[in-house]
């Protein structure tokens, strides 16, 4: 595959951000080092990093924008429904739950493709105040 500094640069990009940004976030924070990328670039080279599976696409209901995740590890995520930011969760906290399922219901689990909906602690805040 031909190299491609821009990818590169829109991977170290999602690699290292906490939230889990839209293509035009993405666009925006690439856009700093690299002044004369385009969006529609940066659009094509997510494509293509989800397609190599370097990037997971998340799709969250209620919201059309998608969202990009440079962990390619296996993990899950919370969905607040209110400001719609998502939470990554690492499998040590299903670990338990995986356990009773295969002592209760012999089912081994391999994958898990949780998303949990709620609302963040940040937003339960402001619902007090
Ligand atoms: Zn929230
Ligand atoms: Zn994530």
């Amino acid at each position: 595959m031909k190299y491609s500094r821009q990818r590169e640069l829109i991977l170290e990009t999602l690699r290292r951000s906490e939230v889990h940004p839209t293509a035009e976030e993405v666009y925006v924070a690439v856009k700093k080092h690299m002044p004369s990328i385009s969006l529609g670039t940066v659009y094509r080279n997510l494509g293509l990093l989800v397609e190599l599976g370097n990037v997971r696409k998340l799709e969250t209901a209620g919201t059309t924008r998608v969202r990009y995740d440079g962990r390619n590890d296996e993990h899950c995520h919370l969905i607040c429904s209110s400001c719609g930011n998502i939470t990554d969760v690492d499998l040590g906290m299903f670990a338990a739950i995986d356990t009773r399922l295969h002592t209760e219901m012999g089912f081994t689990v391999s994958e898990h493709g949780i998303v949990l909906k709620g609302i963040c602690a940040e937003c339960s805040v402001k619902a007090i105040r």
